[in-house]
C-alpha cells in the first residue's frame, strides 16, 4: 500500500465513523445502554462483512447500509431492533455472514428479519416475473414481521437517492419499478413523505425534462407563496393565539411527480394547478380533546374565509385504511384562490407522515387507526395464502388495491365497510364474506334495486340480496375492482371449470364406448376440429355446459375406429352444421320470479309481454326496477350482449291463477261472419278475455290483431290450434306487443 493509499484509507475510515455518529444522533429512541451496544456490535459486525466492497459509485459499501439504518431511525423513527436489522440487512445476501451467526449473535427477532429481507434477491439482472414473485414473498414476510418491507423500502430509498451512478438502463428499470411497487406500498403503510419523494426520484430518472421544469417552477414561486401564505395565515393565527391554542403552520407544496400527473394527464398546465400546495395547522392537543379541537379551528377558519362545501373531508371520525387522520377543508383566499387547510393534532400528523411506524410507537394508547391498517393487512395476506393466485395476476390484483382511494358504505345494519374508489355492489359482497360474493344477485343501494355491477359512493347504505342458485360469472371480473373479489371469482371459475372438465371428459368417453370407437388422441384431434373448438380442456367444459351437442358425432364418418369429417361437410355445409353449438339454460341456474324477486319490484316488458312458459331473463333497469323480457325478444339480444352483468336469470313458478297479455295475429281470406267465428272460439267455448282486437280486410284478404288473456304459453298454444282450424284462416302467429297495439 501506497502512502496515498493509506491517507485516502485513513481519511476513509474517518467518514465512516462520522457517518456512524450521525446515526447514534438520530437513533432517538434508542437511548439505553444496551441499545447503543446492539448497534454498536451490529455496526462492526457490517464494517468487517463489508470491507473491501465498494459501491458502483466508488464509495464503501458500508455507506449504504448506514445510510439504509438512518432512514429506518430518522425517517420511519423505528427502534433499535430494526437498526441492527438494516445494518446488516446485506450481510447474509452479499458476504459470508449467515443466518446461523446472526441469531447467534443478535437473536432470533433480527435473524428472521434478515432472512425476509434476504429471500428477494437484488432485482437488477432479473425479468419481470422473478422480481413480482420476490415482491409477493417480500410482501409474505409481512405476517411474520411488518419491519422487513419498512427496512426494504428505506433500502430502495437510499438506492434511488444514489441512483445517479448506475447505468441508464439501470435506471429506468429501477425507477420503474419504484414507482411500480415500492411508491404504492409505502403510500398503502401510509409512509406519505417516503412514498412521495420515491415517486418523486422515479420521475427525476424516467422524465429528467419534465421533472427538472417542475422543479424550478416550484423554486421560482417559492417567495411569492410564502408571503401569500403570511398573509392568508394572519388573522387565523391572531385567532387561535387569543383562544391560547398550541399550534404549528406547515405548508407545503405538492409533489413534483403528483403536479406532473396532473399537467399530464388532466391536462391543466402548472399555472393553474389551483391546489398547488396546502396549507397544515398542527395542534398540540391531548388525545380525548383533539377532535373537538380540530373542528374549532376549522370554525375559527371558516369564519374569515369562505369554505367549499364540496371539498371538506372529515378523516377524522372516519380515519382511512392507511390510518391516516386529518380534517381537511378547502377555503377562498381573498385574493379569488382557493387554498386547501388540513387542520390536525401531532399526532395525527405524525401518522400522516410516517404511517405505521408512528401507529407502532402509539400503539398502546390509540387502538382505532390501528385496526385499520391491521384489516389491510388481514387482506393482504389472504391474497398471499390464496393457493390459486399467481405472482403477477397478485400484483396486478393488489395494484388495484394500492392505488385506489378509499369509499365508505353502510349495511343495512350500520356496520361501515371500507371499498377502494370504483368498488361494486359484488365487490361488496364479497368483502362481507366470499360465499355472499358467489350467490349475489344484486343489491339493495338506499333502498333502491340496482345491478351487481353497480357503483357504490361513499355514504351509500347497501344490502346484498343472494340467491341460492347464483354462481360466479366469468364477465364479473370485467367490474370487480377489490382484489379480493377477483382472487375468489377467479378460484370459484378454476374451481368449477375443473369440475366441467372432469365431467365433459367422462360424457365424451360414454358417447365413444357407446359409438364403439376409440376414446384417443387421434380421435380427439377429429372431434376438436370439427366442433372447432381450440383445446380439449374446452371442448369438454362446453360438453359439460350442454353448450355442444354429442348427438352431432353421427354425421362423422367411422372408419375402421377412426373418425374422419366428410368431405363435403367440410366444405360446402359448414354453414348449416354450425349451429351445433347452443347452450342450453341449465334449470338449477335461473332464478325463480314469483319466489325469489317476490321482494324486489319487477315488470314484464311492454316489447315482448312475456308470459309463463315463455323462456324468461331478468333485466335490471337503472331506475324502474328488474324487466322480465322474452330471450327471443328482439331487444334481448342486444341487452344481453352489452350488459351481460345486468341480466339475472328467471324462470316461472307455476302462477296458474294470474292472466298474462299475448298478442295474436290471424291471416286469412274473408267470409261471412269470420269476425264472430273468431271470437267465439275465444270468449264463449275457451273463457279467455280479450284486450284488445281489430280486424281489416282488404281485397278478400283479412288481417286480425287481438291481445288475449293467458295464463301460459301451453294455454296460449291451445288457443292458435283452435283458431288455426277454422276454416279460411290460413296463419295464426304469436306478435310482440308493439303489432297489435299499433293498429288497436
Ligand atoms: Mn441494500
Amino acid at each position: 500500500m501506497n502512502v496515498r493509499a493509506e491517507a485516502s484509507s485513513e481519511q476513509e475510515k474517518q467518514q465512516i465513523l462520522n457517518r456512524y455518529r450521525g446515526l447514534l444522533r438520530a437513533s432517538q429512541h434508542s437511548n439505553t445502554r444496551e441499545d447503543r451496544r446492539m448497534i454498536r456490535r451490529a455496526f462492526n459486525t457490517a464494517v468487517e462483512a463489508h470491507q473491501g466492497t465498494r459501491r458502483r459509485s466508488g464509495e464503501p459499501y458500508i455507506f449504504h447500509p448506514i445510510a439504509v439504518a438512518r432512514i429506518v431511525a430518522e425517517e420511519m423513527r423505528l427502534g433499535t431492533t430494526s437498526i441492527v436489522a438494516a445494518l446488516l440487512h446485506d450481510t447474509v445476501e452479499d458476504t459470508n455472514l449467515n443466518l446461523d451467526r446472526i441469531e447467534r449473535e443478535f437473536g432470533k427477532r433480527v435473524a428472521t428479519i434478515i432472512d425476509g429481507l434476504t429471500k428477494i434477491p437484488g432485482s437488477f439482472d432479473q425479468n419481470q416475473s422473478p422480481q413480482a414473485e420476490n415482491f409477493r414473498k417480500m410482501l409474505l414476510s409481512l405476517s411474520e414481521d411488518v419491519r422487513v418491507i419498512l427496512i426494504k423500502l428505506a433500502d430502495r430509498l437510499h438506492n434511488m437517492r444514489t441512483l445517479d451512478s448506475m447505468k441508464r438502463q439501470t435506471q429506468l428499470k429501477i425507477a420503474s419499478e419504484t414507482e411500480f411497487l415500492y411508491a404504492p406500498l409505502a403510500h398503502r403503510l401510509g409512509l406519505y413523505s417516503i412514498k412521495t419523494e420515491l415517486e418523486d426520484l422515479a420521475l427525476k430518472f424516467k422524465e429528467p425534462e419534465a421533472y427538472e421544469e417542475i422543479r424550478q417552477k416550484l423554486k421560482k414561486g417559492k417567495e411569492v407563496r410564502s408571503r401569500f401564505i403570511n398573509r392568508f395565515m394572519r388573522p387565523i393565527r391572531e385567532d387561535l393565539e387569543r383562544e391560547g391554542y398550541d399550534f404549528k403552520v406547515k405548508w407545503r407544496t405538492k409533489s413534483i411527480h403528483s403536479i406532473f400527473q396532473k399537467i399530464h394527464n388532466k391536462g391543466v398546465p402548472f399555472e393553474e394547478i389551483y391546489d398547488l400546495f396546502a396549507v397544515r395547522i398542527i395542534l398540540n392537543s391531548p388525545p380525548r380533546k383533539e377532535k373537538a379541537d380540530c373542528w374549532k379551528i376549522y370554525s375559527i377558519v371558516t369564519d374569515h374565509y369562505k369554505p367549499n362545501p364540496d371539498r371538506l373531508r372529515d378523516w377524522i371520525s372516519t380515519p382511512k385504511s392507511n390510518g391516516y387522520e386529518s380534517l381537511h377543508t378547502t377555503v377562498m383566499s381573498p385574493t379569488g384562490k382557493w387554498v386547501e387547510v388540513q387542520i390536525r393534532s401531532e399526532r395525527m400528523d405524525e401518522v400522516a407522515e410516517m404511517g405505521y411506524a408512528a401507529h407502532w410507537r402509539y400503539k398502546e394508547q390509540e387502538k382505532t387507526a390501528e385496526g385499520n391498517l391491521d384489516r389491510w393487512l388481514t387482506r393482504v395476506r389472504e391474497l398471499l395464502e390464496d393457493p390459486e393466485s399467481n405472482a403477477l395476476e397478485f400484483l396486478d390484483d393488489l395494484k388495484l388495491n394500492l392505488f385506489s382511494d378509499e369509499i365508505f358504505v353502510f349495511t343495512p345494519k350500520g356496520d361501515l365497510k371500507t371499498l377502494p374508489v370504483g368498488a361494486t355492489a359484488l365487490d361488496l359482497a364479497f368483502e362481507i364474506h366470499s360465499q355472499v360474493g358467489e350467490r349475489c344477485t344484486g343489491a339493495k343501494v338506499n333502498h333502491k334495486l340496482v345491478p351487481l355491477d353497480h357503483q357504490l359512493q361513499s355514504g351509500d347504505q347497501a344490502e346484498v340480496l343472494t340467491s341460492k342458485n347464483q354462481k360466479p360469472k366469468e364477465d364479473w371480473l370485467k367490474f370487480v375492482v377489490t382484489a379480493k373479489a377477483r382472487s375468489k371469482i377467479k378460484s370459484a371459475l378454476n374451481r368449477e371449470k375443473r369440475e366441467a372438465g372432469l365431467e365433459g371428459k367422462e360424457r365424451l368417453q360414454r358417447k365413444l364406448e357407446h359409438m364403439k370407437v376409440p376414446f384417443d388422441d387421434e380421435n380427439l384431434r377429429v372431434i376438436l376440429r370439427y366442433f372447432e373448438v381450440p383445446n380439449e380442456k374446452e371442448l369438454y367444459y362446453r360438453i359439460a355446459k350442454g353448450a355442444l351437442d354429442l348427438s352431432h358425432l353421427k354425421e362423422l364418418e367411422v372408419k375402421g375406429k377412426r373418425f374422419s369429417i366428410p368431405e363435403k361437410k367440410e366444405s360446402q355445409e359448414k354453414a348449416p352444421l354450425k349451429p351445433r353449438t347452443k347452450v342450453r339454460p341449465d334449470p338449477k341456474d335461473t332464478l325463480i320470479i314469483g319466489e325469489e324477486l317476490k321482494n324486489t319490484e319487477y315488470k314484464l316488458a311492454p316489447c315482448c309481454r312475456p308470459i309463463p312458459g315463455d323462456d324468461v331473463f331478468g333485466y335490471i333497469t337503472s331506475n324502474d326496477g328488474v324487466k322480465i323480457h322474452r330471450t327471443n325478444c328482439p331487444n334481448a339480444m342486444e341487452l344481453m350482449s352489452r350488459h351481460a352483468q345486468r341480466v339475472i336469470k328467471a324462470r316461472w313458478a307455476s302462477q296458474e291463477q294470474l292472466e298474462f297479455t299475448a298478442g295474436i295475429r290471424i291471416t286469412g281470406i274473408d267470409g261471412l261472419g269470420m269476425v264472430n267465428q273468431i271470437t267465439d272460439i275465444i270468449s264463449d267455448q275457451n273463457h279467455i278475455n280479450m284486450n284488445k282486437i281489430s280486424f281489416q280486410s282488404n281485397a278478400g284478404v283479412f288481417e286480425g290483431l287481438l291481445q288475449v288473456m293467458v295464463h301460459d304459453t301451453l294455454h296460449l298454444d291451445k288457443l292458435i290450434q283452435k283458431i288455426q282450424s277454422i276454416d279460411g284462416v290460413d296463419q295464426v302467429e304469436r306478435v310482440d306487443e308493439s303489432k297489435t297495439e299499433q293498429d288497436a
